[in-house]
């Protein structure tokens, strides 16, 4: 898991895979999230 950080509204959420929408904001597209932190398992 790996933790992924929103760039519109630094929302964090945890995922295997990048998300492709944030949920707090709403944002939209590939570039919305970045990796933060990369998880252990
Ligand atoms: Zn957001």
């Amino acid at each position: 898991m790996a933790i992924w950080k929103c760039n519109e509204c630094g929302e964090t959420k945890e995922g295997r895979c990048k998300p492709r929408k944030c949920p707090a904001c709403g944002a939209s597209g590939t570039n919305v999230f970045e990796k933060a932190e990369e998880g252990n398992k």
